[in-house]
This record gives C-alpha cells, sequence and structure tokens, in this order.
C-alpha cells in the first residue's frame, strides 16, 4: 500500500485536511485509530466558532475562517449545524486578573478589530438589550457579530464523507503504532497489522497522540499535556434564556444553545482522567460549581436541571495555550499539528486549508509562522535535543 498523502488522525484536522488535498486530485489515505469524530472532535452539543478573546496570534486564521463556515455545508455536501449567533464576552468587574477587567475591553477591542475581527465595546444597558435575562452585574461587554456555532461531530464527519466522495480512503478502527523513516524521511506509518508506505507527505493529526508519537519515534518531547473538558447540557426548557454564544472575562463560563431548546454550560472546567478504565470521569463539586456560575450569570437557569454532563473528549494543552503547527527534526517530510488548547475547533477550516497549500507546496505559509516547535527551544537553531525534555 503507498500513498502519495498519509494522513493520520479523524477528529476535524485530520478529516478536513485530507478533504482539501482531496478537492485538489490528490492521492490520501487518512488512518484514524477508532471512529471519525471519536476524539476532540466530537460529543456532546456544539463547538464555538469564535473569535472573541482569542490570542492575537490566531486572529489571522479567524479572518479566514469567518469566510468558510457560513458555505461550508454547500461546499462539502454535508450539514454542519453552523449559526452566526454573535459572541458576548462578559466583563462584571475590574478583578478579571492581569489582562482582564473592563479596562481592557478597549485595547482588546482595537487589536481584534485591526486584525480581521469585527469587534465592538458595549455598555452594560447595551448588552442587557441584547441578553434580557442577564445579570444586572454585568458592566458591558465586547460583542463580535461574526462569531458562532457549529455541530462538530456533524461537521467534522461532512469532511470525512467528502473527502471519500474526493477519492481519499479512510482506514477507521487503524491505530498508528510507529514509523518507518530513511534519514530524516518518513518513509511509512505502520499500524499493528499493516505497513503504510508514504511517496510524499505525512500530516500528523492525533491530536493527543501526536506527543506520544513524536517522543517515541523522533526523542522529541513536546511541552504539551492532556486535559479532559467537561461539558455540560441543561434539560430542555420552554423558553431558553441565551441567545448568543457567551463567554466570560473572568468566570471559567462559556454557554450556548444547543438542540431541543438545551443550554450548554462549559468554558474550562475539567474532569479527571481513569487511566485504568481509559475513561474521563466527572467531579461532582465542578459540575456545580460550573452550573453555579452559569446561574449567577443567567438567573433565569436556576431551576433548569442537568441533564448530561461530560468529560469524555480529550484534548492537547501547551504552555503558551497556541498549537504546535510544524516540521520535526528527523522527519522532514512530517507535518504535525496538535496543542490546540481547547479551541482548536473555530479554527480548523483556515488551518486545514494552509496544511493542505504547505503540504503541496513545500513550504510552511507565512500565517502558521507562530506555531512552530522551536518557540520553546533556548536557541532555535539546534536539533533535537534542544526541545524540552
Ligand atoms: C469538550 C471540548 C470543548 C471544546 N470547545 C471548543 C469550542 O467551543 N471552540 C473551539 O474552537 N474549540 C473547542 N474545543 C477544541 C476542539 O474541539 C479541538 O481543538 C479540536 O476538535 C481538535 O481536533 P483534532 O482533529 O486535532 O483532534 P481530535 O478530534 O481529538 O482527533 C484526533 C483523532 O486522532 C485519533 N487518534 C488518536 N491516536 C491515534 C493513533 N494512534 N492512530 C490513528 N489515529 C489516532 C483519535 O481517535 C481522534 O479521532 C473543545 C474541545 C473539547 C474536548
Amino acid at each position: 500500500m503507498s500513498s502519495e498523502y498519509i494522513v493520520v488522525g479523524g477528529g476535524v484536522y485530520g478529516a478536513g485536511t485530507a478533504w482539501k488535498l482531496a478537492t485538489q486530485g490528490k492521492d490520501v489515505t487518512l488512518l484514524e485509530a477508532d471512529t471519525i469524530a471519536c476524539g476532540a472532535s466530537g460529543g456532546l452539543g456544539k463547538r464555538g466558532v469564535r473569535a472573541n478573546g482569542r490570542d492575537p496570534r490566531e486572529l489571522p486564521l479567524m479572518e479566514i475562517a469567518y469566510d468558510l463556515w457560513p458555505d461550508l455545508a454547500d461546499e462539502i455536501g454535508y450539514e454542519t449545524g453552523y449559526e452566526r449567533t454573535g459572541h458576548l464576552l462578559l466583563y462584571e468587574h475590574e478583578t478579571g486578573g492581569i489582562q482582564g477587567g473592563f479596562e481592557s475591553a478597549r485595547a482588546r477591542q482595537s487589536v481584534q478589530n485591526e486584525l480581521g475581527v469585527p469587534t465592538e465595546r458595549l455598555s452594560a444597558k447595551e448588552v442587557e438589550e441584547m441578553e434580557p435575562h442577564i445579570t444586572e452585574n454585568v458592566v458591558g461587554a465586547l460583542y463580535c457579530p461574526n462569531d458562532g456555532i457549529a455541530d462538530h461531530t456533524a461537521t467534522t464527519r461532512g469532511l470525512a464523507r467528502a473527502a471519500e466522495d474526493h477519492g481519499a480512503t479512510i482506514h477507521e478502527n487503524t491505530p498508528v503504532t510507529g514509523l518507518e523513516r530513511n534519514g530524516n524521511q518518513v518513509t511509512a506509518v505502520l499500524s499493528e497489522d499493516n505497513r503504510f508506505e508514504v511517496d510524499g507527505k505525512v500530516i500528523l493529526l492525533s491530536n493527543t497522540h501526536v506527543p506520544e508519537l513524536v517522543e517515541s519515534e523522533l526523542d522529541i518531547t513536546l511541552p504539551i499535556w492532556k486535559i479532559s473538558p467537561q461539558v455540560i447540557s441543561t434539560e430542555p426548557m420552554d423558553d431558553v434564556p441565551v441567545k448568543h454564544l457567551i463567554g466570560h472575562d473572568h468566570r471559567r463560563l462559556a454557554l450556548k444553545e444547543i438542540s431541543d431548546n438545551r443550554v450548554m454550560i462549559s468554558g474550562g472546567w475539567r474532569g479527571e482522567w481513569d487511566d485504568d478504565a481509559q475513561q474521563g470521569v466527572t467531579v461532582q463539586a465542578r459540575v456545580e460549581g460550573n452550573v453555579a456560575d452559569a446561574r449567577t450569570v443567567f438567573p433565569a437557569l436556576e431551576d433548569v436541571e442537568v441533564q448530561e454532563a461530560d468529560v469524555s473528549r480529550r484534548e492537547s494543552v501547551t504552555v503558551d495555550r497556541i498549537p504546535v503547527i510544524d516540521t520535526l527534526p528527523g522527519a522532514e517530510n512530517m507535518i504535525v499539528g496538535t496543542g490546540w488548547s481547547g479551541h482548536g475547533f473555530a479554527i480548523s477550516l483556515a488551518v486545514n486549508q494552509l496544511l493542505a497549500k504547505w503540504a503541496i507546496e513545500g513550504s510552511r505559509p507565512e500565517l502558521l509562522a507562530p506555531f512552530t516547535a522551536n518557540r520553546f527551544a533556548a536557541n532555535a537553531e539546534l536539533e533535537a535535543s534542544s526541545y524540552i525534555r
């Protein structure tokens, strides 16, 4: 078996990059350990497609993604559940950490507008007009009208189907176990039962698995760890009090309406990981903490019960909370993407397009320059041994 491009991982990155390559007539094989969208790109509810509050280094990617999301369903021929709801980043008081507080909103607004993300600074009264059920403690908000939400599971599966429609081959239940190399080139990707030869490039997009593979195969330790983010859905309501995608300056809180008139509550709380059972475990106090924050900001949620809390989807996180998208010493024909740090879904459409371009043309697109692995090395000129171990 031999392919021009081998993509590892069937999340939104692997599926989307395979699709972008396949639509350009390339010979693509995607290897997925389990099933498409079984990782961070699948599961309960919807994902925020948000630029508001994002690291400025990712904002040029969001500017591109803004143009791509509305038409994606038509382009691939499958549902994405994308809706442009707008995002309100709420401020309640001035003690939002060193970077937060409403004092900081004007500076953030100006950076976001400069980098292609239309952003308005709203007064408490303007916020209340948009969100009539919100607490009176809100002093203002940053509003990004182009932000929205999408069905991440449907989007990821749709991208994978569209890749197949354009000729890509997808192998599910095929965990990658190793690489075969000749000098600095990867010549084959190995699974337990198979050897997949590569004529061109490997694109390693298996999220939490990427650091493990580059450690075992290339002896490079990326400064990345795994988390199990918590998401909660409420029971259905007659009247959903949350009208926009909501974020918060100092509370770990995100809210959005999802199917069946329910509200999804998330924003940075985490579960534990049970290594023996290989599954996420919810922590009741954290579920209650997340819900309590939601009820403080939207008192109308006071009597609404939790329907489900889920921590089963793992995500990779870097020390500076932006991803690593790079080639690594010892594997010059392999591009890796990992460390999405809890907000990789929204930018994926832009990154997938750039990854495909990089793989085909051979040079790193300028917009991906902030995401090199050697930003963590003391001396960027040093080879593998200089990476953090
Ligand atoms: C609960 C939660 C909420 C989030 N909310 C948001 C949000 O609101 N907005 C936002 O922008 N982002 C959000 N994110 C982040 C976003 O979902 C992720 O960054 C994104 O989905 C990562 O996509 P991926 O394709 O890299 O990873 P994944 O979807 O994890 O895909 C990786 C795939 O690789 C496969 N794999 C693993 N090991 C192997 C192997 N050995 N061989 C082959 N395949 C392998 C896995 O089975 C998996 O299918 C959230 C993440 C989580 C978990």
